[in-house]
C-alpha cells in the first residue's frame, strides 16, 4: 500500500501544543470541521481522546501527511508524556495516588499525611475537560495554538506572555468568547510565573531548574503534585507543622484549604478552587525560596540556593553570616504578614504604603506605580485614598522588626 500523500499546506506545531489544536489548525486550513479531516482524509471516526490517548495507526497516518515523525506527534497528548508527568494512563491501579503524590515531602514530615487510596486516579488529567488559554496568544492569528499543558490543572499563566490564561468557549480561530468580558490580559505575579516558567521549563526541555540543582521533570511534577495534596491536608491532622499550611494560605488571602472541607484529589476539585491551590502552591515555593518558612519536608531543601550546613557551622564567620540571615528572614516574614494583615486592615496598609513610598512621598508618578504593585499584592487601593505623605509609618510589627533589629 502506498503512503498517503503530503497535505500541501500543513501550519508546523507550536512547542507544546496539543494535538487536537493543531488539527483543528489543519483543518481550518481547508476550511473543514475536524471530525471531518479525521473521518474523510485520515480514515479515522470520532476521537474522543486525541490530546490523551490518539490511536497509533491515526498517528501514523498523520505523520505521512505531515512528515513529522510519530513520536513527537504522540508527545502533543498525554500518551507522549508517560512516565515523566505520571506514572501509567491506567487508571485500575489501586496506588497510583499514593505512589506519584506520597512518596515525597515538601511542607509536612511525611508521617503526618495521611494516604489516600482513590479508586481509578490518573495524575493531572481533570474530570471535566479544561478551557483556558492566553489572550495574548490567541489575539495573534499567526500563533492561535492552545497548549497541552493549558488542558491540564498545571499552570495558572502563559509560559511566553506572563498572563492569566482565561476561561473561553469555542473554537480557537473560528468563534472564541471569553469568560471574562474584559479582554485585556491581567499580568500574573512572579511566584505564579516564576513557577509556570519551571512547569514549562519541564515540558519543553525534560528537566528543571532549581536552586539547589538541575531536577528531572518527572521529580519536578511529583514535587508539585505533592505539594498540591500537602496543601490540602486538614490542619487538624498537621500536628504541630499546621502553621506552615496556615502561613501558606494567609499570604494567598484564602481560607486554608481553598475553604474545602472534604478531601477529594486535586483532579476532581471544582476549577475554581483547584486555580486557587495552584497559587497556593506557588506562593509555598516564593516563602521557601525565600526562607520565610523553612518546613521539614525532605524535598524544600530543593529551593534553597545554599546547602543548610552553610548555616549551622560553628565557625565564627559562619555565625554572624546565620546572624544577619535570620535578621533578614524576620524582617521578610514581618513584611509578609504586614502584606497580609493590610488585605483587610486599612491602617496597616496605610503604614506599609507609607514605608514603601519612604525616598518618593512627593513623585506622583512613582507612588502611582507603587498603588498598582500594592493593588496587584490584593491590597484595595480605597485603603490608600487618605494617604498622607507626610505622615510617619506607624505599622507595629514591622517597626518591632526592623527597628528593633538594626
Ligand atoms: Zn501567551
Amino acid at each position: 500500500m502506498r503512503p498517503a500523500a503530503r497535505w500541501p499546506l500543513h501550519p508546523a506545531p507550536r512547542e507544546g501544543e496539543a494535538l487536537s489544536s493543531w488539527l483543528q489548525r489543519i483543518a481550518a486550513c481547508y476550511q473543514m470541521e475536524v471530525r471531518d479531516l479525521l473521518a474523510h482524509d485520515l480514515g479515522h471516526g470520532q476521537v474522543d481522546d486525541l490530546d490523551i490517548a490518539p490511536p497509533m495507526s491515526l498517528l501514523t497516518v498523520l505523520s505521512q501527511r505531515s512528515g513529522i515523525e510519530v513520536d513527537r506527534l504522540r508527545c502533543m497528548s498525554v500518551a507522549g508524556w508517560v512516565p515523566w508527568l505520571l506514572d501509567s494512563l491506567d487508571d485500575r491501579i489501586s496506588a497510583a495516588l499514593e505512589t506519584y503524590a506520597f512518596q515525597f515531602s515538601v511542607l509536612l514530615p511525611r508521617r503526618n499525611r495521611k494516604i489516600r487510596i482513590v479508586a481509578r486516579w490518573r495524575a493531572w488529567l481533570p474530570s471535566q475537560p479544561i478551557e483556558r488559554a492566553c489572550p495574548l496568544c490567541l489575539n495573534d492569528p499567526a500563533g492561535q495554538a492552545i497548549l497541552l499543558a493549558w488542558k491540564l490543572p498545571l499552570m495558572l499563566s502563559c509560559p511566553l506572555h506572563g498572563c492569566w490564561l482565561e476561561s473561553y468557549w469555542g473554537i480557537p480561530g473560528r468563534f472564541l468568547r471569553w469568560e471574562n468580558a474584559d479582554p485585556s490580559p491581567r499580568a500574573a505575579g512572579e511566584a505564579i510565573t516564576a513557577m509556570d516558567r519551571r512547569t514549562w521549563q519541564g515540558m519543553t526541555t525534560g528537566y528543571v531548574e532549581l536552586p539547589r540543582r538541575r531536577i528531572h521533570a518527572g521529580l519536578w511534577f511529583r514535587i508539585l503534585r505533592t505539594l498540591l495534596d500537602e496543601l490540602n491536608t486538614p490542619l487538624s491532622t498537621c500536628g504541630t507543622y499546621a502553621g506552615y499550611i496556615r502561613h501558606v494560605w494567609e499570604a494567598c488571602g484564602y481560607p486554608p484549604r481553598a475553604g474545602q472541607s472534604l478531601w477529594r484529589p486535586y483532579e476532581t476539585l471544582n476549577p475554581a478552587v483547584r486555580i486557587q491551590m495552584l497559587e497556593a502552591a506557588a506562593t509555598a515555593i516564593r516563602l521557601i525560596e525565600s526562607r520565610v518558612i523553612s518546613p521539614p519536608g525532605e524535598q524544600a531543601k530543593l529551593f534553597w540556593s545554599e546547602p543548610q550546613t552553610e548555616f549551622t557551622n560553628g565557625l565564627p564567620t559562619r555565625e554572624r553570616k546565620q546572624e544577619s540571615i535570620n535578621v533578614w528572614q524576620e524582617a521578610i516574614k514581618a513584611i509578609n504578614k504586614a502584606v497580609a494583615d493590610a488585605r483587610h486592615n486599612p491602617e496597616t496598609a496605610r503604614s506599609l504604603f507609607a514605608l514603601a513610598a519612604n525616598g518618593r512621598r512627593h513623585d506622583p508618578e512613582s507612588l502611582e506605580r507603587l498603588r498598582t504593585e500594592f493593588s496587584k499584592d490584593g491590597i484595595p487601593l480605597k485603603f490608600l485614598s487618605h494617604y498622607d505623605p507626610d505622615e510617619p509609618f506607624a505599622c507595629l510589627t514591622l517597626n518591632n522588626a526592623l527597628y528593633d533589629k538594626f
